[in-house]
This record gives structure tokens, C-alpha cells and sequence, in this order.
């Protein structure tokens, strides 16, 4: 429904993009002529759209979108600019609140944490493990990771991430109605430093230092995938592939995560749930392949797109 919108919208400006959708309806953020600009992606990948009306993609999201609002707002900023003059930003460079943040939510990732651990691996959980992850800035794709090595003794690491951003206030939902809320899907790096969550025995600190919250490159509306997203999700390090799973392996699935947190939690519109990584992280391999500056982590999830970042 969203996708329909601005669809629409764009189709209404002068310089009308293909008249049938081929490709996916892919939201961003970019930084141009010193300022943000919420903006969509043209079908030839090297344009973008202004959408005018708001002032960032939280406004967005949060205002509701209807299709005359959108088609105004772009009107009014007719020329598309080309994605090669833009900063890219994250899809939502200041987040309302933390990350919302699913732990071991893949089997085989929780089989390779316990081993980590050296701990016996006794089975999952029969409950979802939420935790919060600061994130006051998000970083964008290209842009570089800070590895406070002062404080993280060489135990960086990367977790490849399907985000699902919630598009209207949830409360006490039902699992049926879950996709309903969701207003789009981006890819995340639940970056860790993994002395620090081991030190402080939970995973707030060590997961939320400046920077560890890579995440984009754009927002792909929900209504794009079938329900549920059944994505092929990827990480490699310097080109080495290092994660490779899909979606479907997920414990807890996003209809469990929205209806169970909504019961006692409003999730407001904007709110980022991560929805937790699969196997084969630095700290699951024997010895642990921690990152190291100059490094490259490549994330990628299959319908959305890659997210590249490199250490520093
Ligand atoms: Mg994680």
C-alpha cells in the first residue's frame, strides 16, 4: 500500500518514471547541498526522487502517506538528482528510540555462541531474548565503523541483521494482523565488541559504542515481499563469505516479535526491531576472526540490498 502510493506519486511528476513497477520500491535518506532529503530511488538505480513534504524518513513514516500528499510533495521538486552526487545516510540516521534487538534467534547461531561460551549447547529458548542497542546516530552504508580498540582488545565483530521498521503504532496485535504494522524492511550490522558484552554480562554496552549501528542502504516497503520475507541473508569480511542463511530459519518469527512485544509495549511508528543474526560470526570460529581495522564487512539481504562498511 505504501509502495502503491508513492508509486503513484512518482508516476504524477514531470519526468515520470516507467510506467509499470519493475523493480523495487526502495526508500532513502541522502545528504545533498548540505541538508537531508527523504527521497526514492528511480527503477534505473541512479536517480533519486525528493519527496519533499517531510523532513526526515521518521516524518515520514510517521505522518501516514497518502497518495496526493506524496504526488504534491514531489511535484514541487520536479528534477531528480543523480545518486552519484548524493552523501548516502542511513534510512534513519537518529532513531526515536534504541534498537529493539532479538539475541540468538537462529539455531545454528545459538549452538556457535554456547561453543564460544564453552558452554554446553542444551537447545533454544522457549522465549524470545529482547534486548536494546543505543543508537542515537546510525551509520550509513560507506561510511566507517570506529573500532574503539582502546576498549575492545581486538573482540570486534560484524552480525548480519533482516530489520523490520514498524510503520504505525502497535498495540496488543495479533499475530494475523502483524505484517499489517510493518512498514518496511532494511539490512543491519548488530556490530559487537564482544569483551565488552562478556565483561558486563549483557549484551547493552558492548553492542551500542558510537558507530556500531550500520544500517541501510535504503528502506524497502513491506508490501514488496511475500509474507513471511523469506531472504537470503550474507556477510563476507574482505570478500570472505562468513554468514550465509535465510529469513525462514528465524526462531521467533516478526509476527511473534510485534504481537508479543505489543502487548505490553507500544511500538510506536519508527520503531527499528532487529531481528537477530544467523551463524558465523567472528566469535563462533575457532580461533575467533574479530575484525581488524581497514577491514571490509559486506552485508547483504536478498530483495533489499547490500550494506558495506569499512573498519577504522
Ligand atoms: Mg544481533
Amino acid at each position: 500500500m505504501v509502495a502503491e502510493n508513492i508509486n503513484r506519486a512518482c508516476k504524477q511528476t514531470r519526468k515520470p518514471v516507467k510506467a509499470e513497477r519493475e523493480t523495487q520500491m526502495k526508500l532513502l535518506t541522502y545528504r545533498s547541498g548540505g541538508r537531508d532529503h527523504v527521497g526514492v530511488l528511480d527503477y534505473d538505480g541512479q536517480h533519486i526522487w525528493r519527496i519533499g513534504k517531510y523532513s526526515s524518513m521518521l516524518d515520514l513514516i510517521q505522518s501516514g502517506i497518502s497518495a496526493s500528499e506524496l504526488s504534491a510533495a514531489s511535484a514541487r521538486h520536479g528534477e531528480p538528482v543523480l545518486f552519484s552526487d548524493i552523501t548516502k545516510r542511513p534510512p534513519i540516521p537518529n532513531p526515536a528510540q534504541d534498537i529493539i534487538c532479538l539475541g540468538l534467534n537462529y539455531s545454528a547461531h545459538a549452538e556457535e555462541s554456547a561453543k564460544a561460551a564453552g558452554t554446553n549447547f542444551v537447545g533454544t529458548s522457549d522465549y524470545a531474548i529482547y534486548f536494546s542497542k543505543r543508537a542515537s546516530e546510525t551509520t550509513a552504508d560507506g561510511e566507517a565503523i570506529p573500532g574503539h580498540w582502546e576498549i575492545t582488545e581486538n573482540a570486534v565483530d560484524y552480525e548480519v541483521e533482516l530489520a523490520v521498521v514498524i510503520g504505525r503504532d502497535a498495540f496488543k496485535v495479533s499475530k494475523e494482523d502483524a505484517y499489517d504494522y510493518v512498514f518496511g524492511y532494511t539490512v543491519f550490522n548488530d556490530m559487537s565488541a564482544r569483551n565488552i558484552q562478556r565483561n558486563h554480562k549483557q549484551f547493552y554496552f558492548g553492542k551500542s559504542l558510537d558507530g556500531f549501528c550500520p544500517m541501510g542502504p535504503w528502506i524497502v516497503t513491506e508490501d514488496e515481499f511475500n509474507r513471511p520475507p523469506s531472504l537470503r541473508l550474507r556477510t563476507w569480511v574482505n570478500g570472505e563469505l562468513r554468514q550465509d542463511s535465510n529469513t525462514d530459519e528465524l526462531i521467533f518469527d516478526i509476527p511473534h516479535i510485534i504481537s508479543e512485544l505489543s502487548q505490553g509495549i507500544v511500538l510506536k511508528a519508527g520503531t527499528i526491531i532487529a531481528t537477530g543474526t544467523p551463524a558465523g560470526v567472528g566469535m563462533g570460529f575457532s580461533p575467533p576472526k574479530y575484525l581488524q581495522k581497514g577491514d571490509v564487512i559486506t552485508c547483504e539481504i536478498e530483495g533489499i540490498g547490500r550494506l558495506e562498511n569499512e573498519m577504522e
